[in-house]
């Protein structure tokens, strides 16, 4: 299991194991209460549970046990069937990627090297390692030729997570364990790591779990969301759709926060809502035809676009008038959200811009089309109607949702 007969490649992975954590106790030493009391949770292969509550929890403490960072005091630990409570914890570890905040870098080593570490401890060849090195950085969006020599000091914040991702993906784990880690980037950037990590996985097919005590991220990343209170208690284990239709108790409701109708905008992605039309033309052609173009199918802009079709710039009539031709020029600002973006995100970016709309790209940034506010409202309307109509599918243990296995210390 733990060495790799062949080359991994970032489409022919080993795909998620699931977890199941049974009857786990933590107790540090000179502490009353456990850290994480009798906790009983499974993790589904291949998706992505988030692990949410209140700072102390015991969150940080369940996600170490599972790689054995921490030693459990009590219970068994299963990954697939195999029983990994007493393997040895490194060999463990090279088995589950783990991510934790700015990425954990190490500062005096290269990105190759950082990201390389893991397959040199497994005895991979030089050339195997710099060409899963190049794959994994191209995963993650940076292009290999300029960042693979680089520092971590050289990179943003928003960077040195990517490269984070990409270490801990490198030996190709079938699980991979994140501490908040989007928890030190700035909301634009957080936006787009989170929506990386959802396209990787879509590519992967990881067992993730994910500690973070933002419930927005928690809906709009997981597949499954544990709730927490003090103790590592499971409150509530289900999917993000059932636990803001209808949270367990008072203290989920808490947790959710004022506004769990805008919180549907999360659980909708601007792929699934109708967008508008618009008029296009390519850069480079005469104004009045542009304009002639926008009068005939009554809109008041045209996108243009470039020579692959992505939108470059958003023009009015009035500044269609200003020149005869549509120049090259990139306007760095135009409102563009992915196809993969939440509502929400789309929202934020329409009321950044000010233009209560914005441009939608999907493969390659390619122009999709134009989402507004009216969408987004007709959106929300339609989630709320639809909202906990879904049924529990494959329950895991300790899920709250019912149909599953009765769940240790969870619900009522
Ligand atoms: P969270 O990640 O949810 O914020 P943690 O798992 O870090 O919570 O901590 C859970 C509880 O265990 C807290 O009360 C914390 O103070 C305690 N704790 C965490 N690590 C240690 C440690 N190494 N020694 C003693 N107590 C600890
Ligand atoms: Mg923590």
């Amino acid at each position: 299991m733990s060495d790799h007969a062949t080359t991994a490649t970032a489409t022919a992975t080993a795909t998620g194991q699931r977890i199941l954590l049974e009857h786990v106790t933590k107790r540090y030493p000179g502490q009353e209460e456990p850290a994480v009391a009798d906790v009983t949770l499974e993790i589904p292969a291949g998706s992505i549970v988030m692990l949410v509550g209140p700072s102390g929890c015991g969150k940080t403490t369940t996600l170490k046990m599972i790689n054995r960072l921490i030693e459990p005091t009590s219970g068994r630990l299963l990954m697939g069937d195999e029983d990994v409570t007493s393997i040895r914890g490194d060999e463990l570890r090279r088995r589950m990627g783990y991510v934790i905040q700015a990425g954990g870098l190490f500062p005096h080593m290269t990105v190759a090297t950082n990201i390389g570490m893991v397959p040199k401890m497994l005895g991979w060849s030089r050339a195997r390692i710099a060409e899963r090195v190049d794959e994994l950085l191209e995963l993650v969006s940076l292009d290999p030729a300029q960042y693979r020599d680089r520092y971590p000091r050289e990179l943003s914040g928003g960077q040195q997570q990517r490269v984070g991702v990409a270490r801990a993906l490198a030996a190709d784990p079938p699980v991979l364990l994140m501490d908040e880690p989007f928890g030190a980037v700035d909301p634009i950037t957080r936006q787009r790591l989170q929506d990386e990590l959802l396209r990787i996985q879509e590519e992967v097919q990881k067992t993730i779990v994910c500690v973070t005590h933002d419930f927005d991220e928690a809906v709009k990343l997981g597949d499954w969301i544990v709730v927490m209170d003090r103790g590592a208690r499971v409150v509530q284990y289900d999917t993000p759709e059932r636990i803001l239709a209808d949270p367990a108790d008072e203290f989920v409701e808490n947790f959710i926060g004022s506004g769990a109708g805008l919180k549907q905008l999360t659980l909708t992605r601007v792929r699934d809502v109708e967008l508008r039309s618009a008029v296009t033309v390519p850069t480079g052609s005469p104004a009045a035809d542009a304009i002639r173009g926008m009068r005939a199918a009554g809109h008041r802009h045209v996108v243009v676009l470039d020579e692959r079709d992505r939108p470059v710039q958003w023009l009015s009539e009035r500044q269609l008038g200003r020149s005869e031709t549509i120049g090259h020029e990139v306007d760095g600002d135009l409102p563009v959200v992915g196809s993969g973006a939440t509502l929400n995100d789309a929202l934020d970016t329409m009321l950044v811009s000010s233009a209560g709309a914005a441009l939608v790209v999907g493969r390659r940034d390619v122009f999709a089309g134009v989402i507004d506010v009216e969408t987004v409202m007709t959106a929300i309307t339609k989630a709320r109607e639809s909202a906990g109509a879904t049924t529990a599918d494959a329950a895991p243990i300790g899920s709250t949702t019912g149909s599953g296995p009765v769940a240790q210390g969870a619900g009522s």
